[in-house]
């Protein structure tokens, strides 16, 4: 007499090595730690993944949301993804499985969204405009000609951040304050693959970074040093040397949840070191812009860096007026000055923090270096509560209304 039927299937989670822009959103959002990468590609563990989903709103071009129906003993191991180039097909061996077990619901494995392991939220604010994402990917990029490349930071530090300006010509590119785009290097990396994509932020507005052409600006700091060792990363170096009229390998845009409030009452609470200003630079320039066409909103401005000359556009930023935009600056590395973060600065204007925290229009904004995120919670923690404010509950709000934003490498 035949027994019950007992084929293990499992509906596998995979990364789409021609979409993914190795970010590694995914690998810190997932909260059981199944999620991995090498030189190539960005993996997950089947034997650790339990389908929760808290990877998936965050990824900026959903290359996170693929998943395959497999008998579980034939799982792909994570040594056979580093090697892929492209998504194996779906075999039909396992749905078929799948469909004469009736004890079986492949589907079961993803249930839910776990939201509440992301810091942030994964939902834009109700008034964002509606973004356009992947409009071109590893396979199908597009290519932008170079119209611009400055120097942003004083030639006397090392920290060399370039202010780039690519023109798309003819071919569409629409993006929104707060999206990024992918560069494509030139040339291979040692296993003879050719060079996978960098994201960097947008610095300009929806209508360029000279109205009404079609072009983006990107802030880039070149990487030269990592951990005290001497690297010369592979494409900030390609783009903070390139000429005017070079062109270059885009794809993109990416992002679909960081992006600023449409209603012109909303306020902007942004605070960013280095070039996570990028994306700042380009809210505030909307902003500006839109300024005489009734934008009411506040603006207030929380920037790091470690001294005065690597700033980048310091300049341009303490000539805004003071009625536009409350610029609050933080130098952590100025000689016979203490040190001064973020953090800092935000607890000194402590009362102008917490009457943003606790109007239903603010927005906020952090971008830049990894390290920042937990001091900038914290301090937002404090001031909250120091207010009257109960910051888990705020925070949870915050996050459920799209109105908490954080993008930090
Ligand atoms: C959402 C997002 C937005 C971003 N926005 C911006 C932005 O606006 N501006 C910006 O400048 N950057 C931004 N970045 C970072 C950017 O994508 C790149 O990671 C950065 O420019 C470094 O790329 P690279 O090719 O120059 O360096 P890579 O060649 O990729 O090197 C990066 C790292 O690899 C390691 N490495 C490489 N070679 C060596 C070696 N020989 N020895 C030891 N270690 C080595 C080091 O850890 C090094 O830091 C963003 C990243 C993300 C995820």
């Amino acid at each position: 007499m035949n027994g019950p039927v007992s084929i293990e299937v499992l509906r596998q989670h995979l990364i789409d090595p021609e979409i993914c822009i190795r970010c590694n959103t995914c690998e810190e959002t997932c909260p059981v730690d199944a999620i991995t990468h090498d030189d190539s590609n960005y993996v997950v563990k089947a034997e650790i993944c339990n389908g929760c989903m808290a990877c998936v709103p965050p990824c900026p071009t959903g290359a996170i949301d693929n998943w395959r129906t497999v008998l579980r003993a034939d799982a792909y191991p994570v040594d056979e993804q580093f090697k892929w180039d492209v998504l194996p097909e779906q075999t039909t061996m396992a749905v078929a499985a799948v469909d004469e077990t009736s004890n079986v619901d492949a589907s079961d494995e993803a249930s839910g969204i776990e939201v509440d392991t992301v810091r942030g939220s994964v939902v834009p604010p109700w008034s964002a405009a509606k973004p356009y994402v992947n409009l071109y990917t590893h396979k199908t990029p597009t290519t932008a000609t170079v119209v611009g490349n400055y120097r942003l930071t004083d030639a006397s530090t090392d920290s060399d951040i370039h202010h780039i300006v690519l023109d798309f010509g003819t071919m569409p590119f629409p993006v929104l304050e707060g999206q990024s785009i992918g560069i494509l290097p030139p040339g291979a990396s040692g296993d003879g693959r050719a060079h996978h994509a960098r994201q960097y932020s947008i610095a300009s507005p929806r209508d360029g970074e000279r109205a009404g052409y079609n072009n983006v600006s990107l802030t880039v700091k070149r990487v030269s040093q990592q951990h005290g060792d001497t690297i010369d990363g592979v494409c900030s170096n390609y783009l903070c040397d390139l000429k005017k009229g070079d062109v270059v390998s885009v794809i993109g845009p990416f992002g679909g949840t960081f992006l600023m409030p449409n209603h012109p009452d909303s306020h902007l609470l942004m605070i960013c070191t280095g070039t996570g200003s990028a994306p700042m630079r380009a809210m505030t320039e909307y902003r500006r812009r839109r300024r005489l066409k009734g934008a009411t909103g506040k603006l207030m401005l929380f920037f790091g860096a470690r001294t005065k000359e690597e700033l980048p556009y310091f300049g341009p930023l303490t000539n805004l007026p003071k009625d536009f935009i409350d610029t609050n600056l933080a130098f952590s590395r100025t000689p016979g000055q203490p040190k001064r973060y973020v953090q800092d600065a935000m607890r000194e204007r402590a009362v102008d923090v917490a009457q943003m925290l606790k109007d239903d229009n603010t927005h906020i904004y952090v971008c830049g270096l990894k390290g920042m995120e937990d001091g900038v919670l914290q301090a937002l923690k404090e001031i909250g509560e120091r207010h009257q404010l109960d910051w888990e509950v705020l925070w949870a709000r915050l996050k459920r209304e799209g109105r908490l934003h954080l993008e930090t490498y």
